[in-house]
């Protein structure tokens, strides 16, 4: 197979194409520590996309519960497993080297899903993607152990036994989900037919549905189960990114044709949720772009990070992590840049706070954004994670976004503005 480099695992990996890059990649990051599992963003797509026959089992938006629920049931775990037979005791993360741009988690040491294939030949012979297809029982709850916490006991729908394993007492986090857009899609890797591309303009994965006959190699070859097969057309389909909307093609909301977030970021509730687009140099790096907001949480800053990347796709939906949840869960999860992440994220620095703020402040995608100081309004002792005491101080300061035709479209301040409504209007109020 041919070498690519994957600046998440930090080294070169195999991939069954050429290295080839867009201009621009669709990307966003989820700050879980806020997510209350409302499934607003699930139903936006849903009305959006997926509300036809033959498309009932498909939620190309989901959020699960994390650690028990899944959509497909137990997706991740199964895949780890996969991979953990492939390379017993051997997937690990080499922290002893980081390098800003190149390594910046240090190097993963262990087989993605590309690499592990190989021990792999099924019935049809050799396979590219390591991967297994779920069973329909699988597919068929999108919220399985969403409130349920207690089930009810001895009775059917009693999951009290799997949500009281010792390692996972008291916490749970809701993991909200979509494609990634990867940059080596596990997906397109693994079609027969080659009817999955990635576009050059925005990075968006789509499924060419006049050259798909329903191998459902994709669906086995995702990791992250995002592509989904639809009985009543026999072929499969994924989340098309709300690629109108980045085109700019919503006269309503964007007359002048700048790019807009999907639906599902622009639906949610509990603004968790910034979606961008970030510029791709030649060769494969995100090209330098510290005002760029995506560029500053996620290379800057580092306090978003990707899911799973030890799989090897190089997804480009980024989470903060939840500051709650055992540690080794989330290192599994988003790999060994956890701490780091949830230090920053516990005591924001002055830039990052107010880049903080931006998250869903506009539907239109922010590609700049511009800090005008203010006055210092607090001081606040903060505990951190690691145990050490610190002073947070807080500066009333005001963040400027603005869209790909350079408009200023947001403008938020750290302390939120209260209004006083005069007495003499709303007088039926109370
Ligand atoms: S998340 Fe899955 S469906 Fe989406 S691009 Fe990556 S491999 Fe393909
Ligand atoms: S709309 Fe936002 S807060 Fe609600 S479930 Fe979706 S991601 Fe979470």
């Amino acid at each position: 197979m041919p070498k690519v480099f994957n600046w998440q695992l930090g080294r070169p990996m195999e991939y069954p194409y050429e290295e080839r890059h867009p201009q621009w990649q669709f990307a966003f990051v989820f700050n879980i520590n806020r997510c209350i599992g409302c499934q607003t963003c699930t139903m936006a797509c849903k009305s959006t996309w997926t509300f036809s026959k033959g498309q009932e089992y498909m939620w190309w938006n989901n959020v699960e519960s994390k650690p028990h629920g899944g959509y497909p049931q137990h997706w991740d775990a199964k895949l780890l497993a996969l991979l953990e037979a492939a390379n017993p005791g051997g997937q690990v993360w080499n922290v002893s080297q980081t390098n800003g741009d190149r390594r910046p988690y240090g190097t993963f040491e262990g087989k993605t899903i590309f690499e592990a294939v190989a021990q792999r030949v099924g019935p049809e012979g050799a396979q590219t993607v390591l991967g297994y297809l779920p069973t329909d029982a699988e597919w068929r709850h999108p919220n399985i152990h969403e409130d349920t916490a207690t089930g009810r006991k001895g009775q059917p729908g009693d999951y009290s036994g799997s949500v009281s394993l010792p390692a996972h007492r008291v916490w749970f986090f809701h993991l909200a989900r979509i494609c990634n857009h990867c940059t080596y899609p596990g997906c397109l890797g693994a079609c027969p037919r080659q009817a999955i591309y990635k576009r050059p303009e925005d990075g968006i994965v789509l499924i060419d549905q006049s050259r798909c006959r329903g191998y459902r190699k994709c669906v086995e070859g995702c990791p992250y189960k995002k592509a989904m097969y639809r009985p009543t057309t026999h072929t499969s389909e994924k989340c098309v990114g709300c690629f109108p909307r980045i085109e700019g093609k919503d006269d309503a909301l964007s007359p002048k044709g700048a790019p807009l977030e999907a639906r599902c970021m622009s639906a949610c509730v509990g603004k968790i949720r910034l979606q961008g687009l970030v510029k791709i140099a030649d060769d494969g790096a995100w090209a330098k772009d510290p005002q760029n907001p995506l560029y500053f949480l996620v290379r800057e800053r580092q306090v978003a990070l990707p899911l799973y990347p030890q799989f090897g796709t190089e997804p480009n939906g980024f989470y903060i992590p939840p500051r709650w949840v055992p540690r080794d869960y989330l290192i599994q999860m988003f790999g060994p840049g956890v701490e780091h992440a949830i230090e920053q994220y516990s005591c924001p620095d002055r830039e990052l706070l107010a880049v903080l703020q931006l998250f869903r402040a506009q539907r239109h995608i922010l590609f700049r954004f511009e800090i005008k100081p203010g006055k210092k309004v607090a001081e606040i002792p903060v505990r951190m994670p690691s145990g050490k005491e610190k002073v947070q101080e807080i500066f009333n300061d005001t963040i400027i976004g603005y869209n790909k035709l350079g408009e200023e479209v947001a403008r938020m301040t750290i302390e939120e503005p209260t209004f006083e409504r005069p007495k003499e209007m709303h007088v039926n109020s109370i």
